[in-house]
C-alpha cells in the first residue's frame, strides 16, 4: 500500500529506530501498523497542534493518549517542572510535592482516602491487583474482554488497545500460571459476572474495570453496569477496582466517578494526574490501602514513585483543571463528533459515534457497540481510508479503529476549523474504500 504524500525525515528516523528498537518504536501502537505507512516522528507541540520532523504540523485528536487535556506546553505546566527541575531530578526521599499531589487526589475523588503514586498506568493496576488478592486472601480476578489495563501478565488476556489492534487473543510470555486465574468476561454483561460469582464463590479477589472503556474504542458501561459490579462484588467479599487510567481528571475533574458516582474499593489513575511525566497512582478504601508496605504486609515499591518532577507537572495540570476547563473540553468534545458524524453521513458512511464524557470515538458500523464483539465487527479498513486522509490534510488522529480520540482545552475554532476543513474528503476516502486497500 502506498501513500500520496511523504514524510521523508520520518521515514529516514523510523529506519534508524528500526535498526536499534524492536518495530522501531517503545510503544507498539506508535508504528502504524494497523494504518500503514511511517509513523511521524514529532519534534514540539504547542497547544492543540503538534509539528513533526519534516516540519508539517497537525491538529493532535490523541494528546499523547490523553494526559495532554491543557494542550502541548501550557506555559504554567512547563514553568512548574523547570522550577521542579532547577531543585533537582529525583532524591528518593519523601518530598513535600508528593503530598500534595495524593491531597490533591484525595480531594478530588471521594472513594479515594488513601493514594499511592507509582510511574505508569500498568504498575498502578499491577499493583492494585496485587493488593486486592493480599487483602482478601482469593487468587481469582476478573476482567472483561476488550479492556485494557496495561500491559500486566494477569490482565493482558483478551484485551484491547494495542493488543485489540494486531489482534492478539494472548500474548507469548505471559504463562498459563500468571493468567490461570484470570476470568475474562464479555463486557457490559452482569448475567455473566453472577456466573462467574456462582462458579467460584469465596474465590475471587476482585474484579477490574476501565471505568468507562476506551481501549476497544468507546463502549460506555451500560445504566447500571458498574453499580451492578459493586454489588456483586460486595456480596462475595471481592474488591471492585475501577481503572480510571484513561477517564481520571479527563471526563470530570472527579474522572467517571464523577460521573456516574458509584464508588469502588480501589482505583487506578494515571495519564492525566502526571502532566505528560510518568505519574500515575492507586487507591481508594484506607483499611484496604492499610494493608500496603511499610503499614501492612503486601509489598510495593519504585525508585521513582512521588519523582519530584513528575509530581510538580501533575500538580500543576490538575490545578488548572476547574469546572471551566472541563466544560471547554466538552464543548470541543461535542463539537468535533457532530462534524465528523455530518461529515460520515453526507457520504452515506455506516458509523457510530460513541462517547463517554469529552471522550469519544467513531465505529465504522451501523450498530451499537457494547463490547469487544461489537467493536471487532466493524469494517475497520474504511478507519484507515479516513485515518490517512486526515492525516495528509494535517489532522493526526489514533492509528487505530480500537482507539479513543482525546481533545484539550487548547483545541480553539482555528484549530476545530482545521478539522472540518479535513473531514470531507476523509469521509470521502472512508466512503470509498474497499477492504483489499486504499489509495492503492
Ligand atoms: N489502564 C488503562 C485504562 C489504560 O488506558 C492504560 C494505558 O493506556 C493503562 C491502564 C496502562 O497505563 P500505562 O500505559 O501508563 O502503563
Amino acid at each position: 500500500m502506498s501513500y500520496s504524500y511523504e514524510a521523508p525525515v520520518s521515514q529516514a528516523l523510523f529506519d534508524r529506530a528500526s535498526i536499534v528498537t524492536p518495530g522501531g518504536v517503545n510503544s507498539p501502537v506508535r508504528a502504524f501498523r494497523a494504518v500503514g505507512g511511517t509513523p511521524r516522528f514529532m519534534v514540539s507541540g504547542d497547544g492543540p497542534y503538534l509539528t513533526d520532523a519534516d516540519g508539517r504540523d497537525y491538529v493532535d485528536l490523541v494528546c499523547s493518549w490523553g494526559p495532554m487535556i491543557l494542550g502541548h506546553a501550557r506555559p504554567e505546566v512547563i514553568e512548574a517542572v523547570q522550577a521542579a527541575v532547577a531543585r533537582g531530578t529525583s532524591f528518593g526521599t519523601p518530598g513535600e510535592g508528593e503530598v500534595a499531589l495524593a491531597e490533591e487526589i484525595v480531594a478530588r475523588v471521594a472513594p479515594v482516602e488513601q493514594v499511592r503514586l507509582v510511574s505508569s498506568g500498568t504498575e498502578a493496576t499491577m499493583s492494585a491487583i496485587r493488593l486486592a488478592r493480599g487483602f482478601t486472601g482469593c487468587a481469582k480476578i476478573v476482567k472483561f474482554a476488550g479492556c485494557y489495563h496495561g500491559h500486566v501478565d494477569a490482565l493482558l488476556a483478551a484485551a484491547g488497545s494495542g493488543v485489540a489492534t494486531f489482534g492478539l487473543p494472548d500474548t507469548p510470555g505471559v504463562t498459563g500460571a500468571q493468567a490461570g486465574d484470570t476470568v475474562v468476561l464479555p463486557y457490559n454483561d452482569l448475567d455473566a459476572v453472577r456466573a462467574a460469582f456462582a462458579a467460584h464463590p469465596g474465590e475471587i479477589a476482585c474484579v477490574i474495570t476501565e471505568a468507562s472503556p476506551g481501549n476497544m474504542g468507546v463502549v460506555p458501561p451500560r445504566d447500571g453496569f458498574n453499580a451492578g459490579l459493586k454489588a456483586l462484588c460486595a456480596q462475595d467479599g471481592a474488591l471492585y477496582i475501577s481503572d480510571e487510567v484513561m477517564t481520571g481528571f479527563r471526563t470530570s475533574k472527579a474522572g467517571w466517578y464523577g460521573i456516574d458516582g458509584v464508588a469502588p474499593d480501589l482505583m487506578t489513575f494515571g495519564k492525566v494526574m502526571g502532566g505528560g511525566f510518568p505519574a500515575a497512582a492507586f487507591g481508594g478504601r484506607a483499611d484496604v490501602m492499610a494493608h500496603l508496605a511499610p503499614a501492612g504486609p503486601v509489598y510495593q515499591a519504585g525508585t521513582l514513585s512521588g519523582n519530584p518532577v513528575a509530581t510538580a507537572a501533575g500538580l500543576a495540570q490538575l490545578r488548572l483543571l476547574d469546572d471551566a476547563a472541563y466544560a471547554k473540553v466538552d464543548a470541543v468534545s461535542a463539537e468535533i463528533r457532530g462534524l465528523v458524524s455530518d461529515a460520515l453521513g453526507k457520504e452515506g458512511v455506516a458509523h457510530r459515534v460513541q462517547t463517554a464524557g469529552n471522550m469519544f470515538s467513531v465505529f465504522f458500523t451501523a450498530d451499537e457497540v457494547r463490547d469487544y464483539e461489537d467493536a471487532k465487527r466493524q469494517e475497520a479498513f474504511r478507519f484507515t481510508a479516513f485515518f490517512h486522509s486526515m492525516l495528509a490534510d494535517g489532522v493526526y488522529l489514533p492509528p487505530s479503529a480500537f482507539e479513543s480520540w482525546f481533545v484539550s482545552t487548547a483545541h480553539d475554532d482555528r484549530a476545530v476549523e482545521r478539522v472540518a476543513a479535513a473531514l470531507p474528503a476523509a469521509a470521502r476516502a472512508a466512503a470509498e474504500a474497499t477492504e483489499s486497500g486504499v489509495n492503492a
